[in-house]
This record gives C-alpha cells, sequence and structure tokens, in this order.
C-alpha cells in the first residue's frame, strides 16, 4: 500500500507530499523533494515548510475538513514563490498537500508588467510633446505664424516617432505569435543583403557611410524572406547609424556544408562589454540619448532576436569599443 502511495505521488506533475496526523511528512515525490529543495520523508512538516501562514492553513484544513490554497516563498538562492493546496484525504487524519512552483509564471508576469510599464512610457514621451506643441498653437503661438511653423514640425516628429513605435510593437507580437511554426522557404542571403542595402542606400548616403557587400554569392538557407530581411535591415541600419564614425560598412555572405551566415561589420565606436547581455532586450540602449535622436524605438534588436529564435537560430555580437561591432546570425541551408 505505501509503495502504492509513494507510485501514486510519482505520477502527478506537481510536488506532493502527505503529512499524517501528528504533522509528520510520510510521503513525498521527486517533484516535491525538488521544489523544497530537500527529501521531507519522516521530518515534521513545521521544519520542511516554514510558514505560519501554512501552519495555519494545515490546521484549519484539519479541523474544517475544507481545501486551502496557501502562497509562500521558500528562502532559496534565488527565493521561489510556491503556492499550496492542501486536501483533507479522509481516514488516519492525513493531509495532502500539492505544490505548484509560482516563480516562473510569476517572473513572467512580471515581465509581462514591466514591459506594458515600458511600452506606455515610451509612448508617454512624445504624446505629452504633442499635446504641449497643440496647447502652444492654441494659445501663446496662435498668431505666430513661425512657431506654427516649428510646432508643427515638431508634432510631425513626435506622431512619426509614436507611429514607429507601434509599428515595432506590432512586429513583435506578430512574430511571438508565430514563434512555433519554424519558415522553410529558399532564401537567397546574399539576396537579402542586397537588398537591405539598397533598401538603406538613401540613410548610408547621408550619413557618408560606404556599404559594401562581399563573400559567396550563392547561399540559400531555409527561412522566411521578408524576416531575413527586416533582420538584415535592423543590423545594417544600426551599423550605419550607430558606427557610422567608422565610415564604412561591410555585409560578409558564407556558408559551410550545414548553415548560411551573413555577417554584418562597421568600424564605429563599438559597444562597451557590460552592454553585449542585454543588447537583445526590449528597450534596452546603450545611450538612450542617441537612439531617440537616431529615431530609434529600442525594439529593433529585440524583433531580430525573435525572428532568429523562430528560425532556430541566434544572434552574436563581437565588439570592442573604438574598433567597431560585428552582428552575426547562421541558419540551415535549404535543402531540395
Ligand atoms: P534602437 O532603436 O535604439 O536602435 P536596437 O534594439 O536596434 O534599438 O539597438 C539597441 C541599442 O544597441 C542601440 O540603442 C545602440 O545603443 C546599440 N547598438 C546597436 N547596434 C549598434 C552598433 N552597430 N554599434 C553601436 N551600438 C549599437
Amino acid at each position: 500500500m505505501e509503495n502504492m502511495v509513494v507510485d501514486f505521488l510519482q505520477a502527478l506533475p506537481d510536488g506532493a507530499l502527505i503529512i499524517d496526523h501528528e504533522g509528520m511528512v510520510t510521503a513525498s515525490n521527486v517533484a516535491a523533494n525538488e521544489a523544497l529543495e530537500l527529501d521531507p520523508g519522516g521530518l515534521a512538516a513545521s521544519s520542511v515548510i516554514r510558514s505560519s501562514a501554512f501552519a495555519t492553513a494545515l490546521a484549519s484544513v484539519r479541523s474544517t475538513h475544507r481545501p486551502a490554497i496557501i502562497d509562500f516563498d521558500i528562502y532559496s538562492n534565488p527565493p521561489r514563490q510556491i503556492s499550496a493546496h492542501i486536501a483533507n484525504l479522509g481516514y488516519d487524519g492525513q493531509v495532502l498537500v500539492i505544490l505548484r512552483d509560482l516563480t516562473r509564471a510569476q517572473a513572467i508576469e512580471k515581465m509581462r508588467s514591466d514591459f506594458v510599464a515600458n511600452a506606455s512610457h515610451e509612448m508617454r514621451t512624445p504624446l505629452s510633446s504633442i499635446l504641449g506643441a497643440i496647447e502652444t498653437l492654441q494659445g501663446p503661438a496662435k498668431n505666430d505664424a513661425k512657431g506654427r511653423d516649428m510646432f508643427l514640425a515638431t508634432m510631425l516628429t513626435q506622431a512619426q516617432r509614436m507611429k514607429r513605435l507601434i509599428d515595432d510593437l506590432l512586429t513583435l507580437s506578430r512574430i511571438e505569435l508565430n514563434a512555433h511554426v519554424r519558415p522553410s522557404a529558399k532564401v537567397s542571403l546574399p539576396q537579402i543583403a542586397k537588398q537591405a542595402r539598397s533598401n538603406l542606400g538613401q540613410l548610408a548616403k547621408e550619413l557618408g557611410v560606404e556599404v559594401s557587400l562581399t563573400g559567396d554569392a550563392e547561399v540559400f538557407v531555409s527561412g522566411d524572406g521578408e524576416e531575413l530581411l527586416q533582420v538584415a535591415q535592423n543590423l545594417l541600419e544600426n551599423a550605419v547609424k550607430y558606427g557610422s564614425s567608422g565610415k564604412q560598412v561591410v555585409m560578409f555572405c558564407a556558408s559551410n556544408s550545414e548553415t548560411g551566415t551573413l555577417a554584418i561589420q562597421d568600424f564605429g565606436k563599438g559597444i562597451a562589454q557590460i552592454h553585449l547581455p542585454r543588447l537583445t532586450e526590449r528597450f534596452y540602449r546603450v545611450s538612450t540619448q542617441e537612439s531617440r535622436q537616431r529615431g530609434g524605438t529600442g525594439l529593433g534588436l529585440a524583433i531580430v532576436k525573435h525572428i532568429l529564435l523562430r528560425h532556430r537560430s541566434k544572434l552574436d555580437v563581437h565588439s570592442i569599443e573604438g574598433d567597431g561591432s560585428t552582428f552575426s546570425f547562421s541558419i540551415p541551408l535549404f535543402k531540395s
């Protein structure tokens, strides 16, 4: 019987333990041992789960025979949040406790609310400028033709910034929606690089940057052409914008027997090492002021990361301060 109980607990997807009428743990499964970071068998429940709320809930379940749910923290490193469902088993005063680790779900929830807070903040800044300009146009600058032009220009710039932000947010959510579908069309990487270069020709010219294309002329990978063009464009735009002091950018295509690679190298100011691990986070910028001045949303590399994830690939970044940066990615070759 005891073995059967243990087998039964092991088959449950969550952590589970049984506490007898004296408050001792008589059985537990592996998931519970992992959640509690010890094997609680034979120990007093109060010493295993050191939470007064849990002890109170346990006593209440025993006296009322009604199940209870209680959340408590385990002060491990990092600390974890656990939700316990406590129910009477109906004989010998035994109680079944189901433990659910909420740490990951709560971390995701926090990321989501941070994201909403960041996105709202990003949206609010241009909106405040637009509102300020409208109020000035209605009041002090009502009959000032020169002032009107200036405030209208500000409104246009800020409205365009909001539009870019919304477009990028929509792009991100569209990619995330399809995250599990791996794209498999035949895509020419050099063609993508050429297209990106052509689309950003005007910007490169304005900033005095020469973009050259080298490497293999024929590299066919398995992917989504539009999305890979977006990746190449975002990377090239950054290289041209942030690396403009280097005056040139090199786009390089290559392949081995498995994958095709596109690398984009600039010779600008580079990025300090401490920033590299966080570059693809939403709204992370090395310099917010510079990014805003250059019309950035802080979402370009997050979009790149998610498109590459969908292609089962990742972004590689090498950068040396003062020498420039190389951003690259590899995608499996197209197999007919
Ligand atoms: P943004 O819209 O601000 O350009 P990205 O997500 O595309 O957002 O890039 C995040 C940040 O990474 C940029 O704000 C910039 O600080 C830095 N960065 C990206 N590419 C380069 C580069 N080639 N050289 C220097 N810094 C770069």
